[in-house]
This record gives structure tokens, C-alpha cells and sequence, in this order.
């Protein structure tokens, strides 16, 4: 414990992660490391409440993300992984939280109410779906993390964290828990290699960290550019461009694209030379992690044990927190 800010960043076990990731969170978490006491949250029962028909998919990523972790360099001396179907506080915080939030509050929430509409549950949406708004106002409430980087979209879940501490401070009649301030990151969301707005793990539209040469290739090539872009001296489309947008994030040498971006719009440049670009770009990026990532799966006891300790840590902290809420409201002590 220092007196650093905490911050409480996580993934949903859904899959291995994606250069989407890298570029929107992973990127900042390994600045974090050494100026937060930062925790990473394997989010396997967040994952569930959208996934309760493939269970074994979320218990099989939930080593493919901490893989992911490990090898892009987060450190387990720095940082704490840890799972959070294994922290009954956040479980027995969540159930004491929907008692401070109405179920129309949840189905006004824009995030949620834009994610049902993406997964098309309309009136069928799981219970725990509906919820998780009040479940991450749990997992980030318990470890007591102030500052929350997310996604611009993601900025109404905080806003409702928010309100439910302000009411749980209010029945407390004192704050014992802190409101939490989003970070919204400069880097914004990266887009799917098929052209639409988000890269996802479920979307079928990633470039894993783990990618092979091969699978960077065929993704690349299969990548969105500009469908009216049919002849080499057409002007083509920068905006919306998932090879500039890829190019952006990622290529170290921004006078480059500019350059070649200038051209595009004029004229005379064509897809192959800047997939070629990108391909390399993206090899850089990946080959190393996908190294790192060799290594450490050959070790997956030493992955285990790193998820267990993080897991004993996060468990003290948060069920400090969960009794400091059941204190605070009064409920009976046996
Ligand atoms: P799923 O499809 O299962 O929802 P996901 O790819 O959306 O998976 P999450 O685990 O939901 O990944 O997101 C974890 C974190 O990564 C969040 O903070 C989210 O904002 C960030 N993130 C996810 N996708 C992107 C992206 N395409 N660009 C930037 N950041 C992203
Ligand atoms: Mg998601």
C-alpha cells in the first residue's frame, strides 16, 4: 500500500485481447505501474452476463488475458491481477448496491441501453446484464479507486457509480466511500479491421496481441479501406480509412502518414503500399508481446500463482471495503 491514487482497470474474459486494447488502455495501464496502485481485474462473472450460454469459453480466456497482461509487461510486482468471480466481496457489494439504484435509472443508462440494442436482446436482456451497471460500481468502489479510464462511452457507467455512492454516503450519513472521475484517454476507440466502429473481441473484427506473421497478413489484407477507391490514381478516402486509423495508433513516424495520407486524398497512392506499411508496423508491435507471451505459456503455474496472489491481496482490500459499507449502514453485527 502507498498513497497513490488507485486505479481499477479490467477486462472481460471474453478472449485474448486485441491491438484495440493496446492502443485504448494497455498503453496507459503500464504508465500507471509505477505512479497508481493500480489493480487489473480479470472480469469473469462481468463476462457471464452476456455469455451464461458458453461458460467454458470465459473460464478458458481467463488465462489468455493474464497472458496478455504479463506479456505486453505488466508487472506483477507493480500491479495486481486478479479474478473476480474469487472476490465474494464484490458479489455481496453488488447485491447491497441495486438496493440504491431503480431499474428505470438502468434502462436509461446510454451505454446499457446502446450495448442491448448492439447484442439485440430487446426485452430479453439477462437480469444480470441490466445490472452490471451497479456490479462495476461495486468492483470499483471496493478496492476505493478514484480515477477510472474509460472510453468516452463508458463515461455514463462512472456517472452512475456516482450516484449510487452519493446515495450510499447519504444513507451512511457519512462518506465512506469515494466518488470515482473518469480519465477518458486522447487515443479514442480504434475500429474493427471490417470498417465498423469498435474493435471487439466478440465482433469477429480484432487482430489479437498473440497474432501470428500469417494472421496479421490475412488480416490486413481483408482490412476496410475505401470502397470507391477502385483505381490507383483515384483520390481516396483518409476518413474512416481503417489502414489510417491503424497507422495513427500505432506508426511511431507521424510526419510518414501525414505524408501519405495527403497523398491518398490526391491520388496516385494505392491499398498495397500502405497495408504493406501497416503489416509492418503491426509485425514491430505484436512480435514482441507474441515472444513474451510464448514464454510465459510455457509457465503456466508461475501465471496461476500470479493470479492467486493478486487475487489474496484484492481480496483483503475489498472486504475491508464491504465492511466498512455494512458498518457504515448500520446493518446488525453478529
Ligand atoms: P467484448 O467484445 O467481450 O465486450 P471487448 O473487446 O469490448 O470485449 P472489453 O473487455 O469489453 O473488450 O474492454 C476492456 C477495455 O478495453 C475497456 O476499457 C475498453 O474501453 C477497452 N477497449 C475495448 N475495445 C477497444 C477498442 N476497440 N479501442 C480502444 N479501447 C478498447
Ligand atoms: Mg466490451
Amino acid at each position: 500500500m502507498t498513497n497513490n491514487p488507485v486505479i481499477l482497470t479490467g477486462d472481460r474474459t471474453t478472449g485474448p485481447l486485441h491491438i484495440g486494447h493496446f492502443a485504448g488502455s494497455l498503453r496507459n495501464r503500464l504508465r500507471f505501474q509505477d505512479s497508481h496502485d493500480q489493480y487489473l481485474l480479470l472480469a469473469d462473472t462481468q463476462a457471464l452476463t452476456d455469455n451464461a450460454h458458453d461458460p467454458a469459453k470465459i473460464r478458458r480466456s481467463v488465462m489468455e488475458v493474464a497472458l496478455d497482461y504479463l506479456a505486453v509487461g505488466i508487472d506483477p510486482e507493480k500491479s495486481t491481477i486478479c479474478l473476480q468471480s474469487h472476490l465474494p466481496a464484490l458479489a455481496e457489494l453488488s447485491m447491497l448496491y441495486l438496493n440504491f439504484v431503480t431499474v428505470a435509472r438502468l434502462e436509461r443508462n446510454p451505454t446499457i441501453k446502446d450495448e442491448i440494442r448492439v447484442r439485440g436482446f430487446g426485452h430479453n436482456v439477462p437480469a444480470g446484464f441490466l445490472c452490471y451497471p451497479a456490479a462495476q460500481a461495486a468492483d470499483i468502489t471496493a478496492f476505493r479507486a478514484t480515477r477510472e479510464p474509460v472510453g468516452a462511452d463508458q463515461a455514463p457507467l462512472i456517472e452512475q457509480t456516482n450516484e449510487i455512492v452519493r446515495r450510499i454516503n447519504a444513507a451512511a450519513e457519512k462518506d465512506i466511500l469515494p466518488e470515482a472521475e473518469a480519465v477518458i484517454p486522447r487515443s479514442g476507440r480504434l475500429p474493427g479491421i471490417d470498417g465498423k466502429a469498435k474493435m471487439s473481441k466478440s465482433g469477429g473484427n480484432a487482430i489479437p496481441l498473440s497474432a501470428s506473421p500469417d494472421a496479421i497478413a490475412t488480416a490486413v489484407r481483408a482490412m476496410y479501406t475505401d470502397p470507391g477507391h477502385l483505381r490507383i490514381d483515384d483520390p481516396g478516402k483518409v476518413e474512416g480509412n481503417v489502414v489510417f486509423a491503424y497507422l495513427d495508433a500505432f506508426d511511431e513516424d507521424e510526419a510518414a502518414v501525414q505524408e501519405l495520407k495527403a497523398q491518398y486524398g490526391r491520388g496516385g497512392l494505392g491499398d498495397a503500399v500502405i497495408k504493406r506499411r501497416l503489416n509492418g508496423v503491426l509485425e514491430a508491435l505484436i512480435a514482441p508481446i507474441r515472444q513474451r507471451r510464448e514464454e510465459f505459456a510455457k509457465h503456466p503455474d508461475h501465471v496461476l500463482n500470479v493470479i492467486r496472489a493478486g487475487t489474496q491481496r484484492a481480496r483483503e482490500v475489498t472486504e475491508a471495503t464491504k465492511r466498512d459499507v455494512v458498518n457504515g449502514l448500520g446493518l446488525f453485527q453478529l
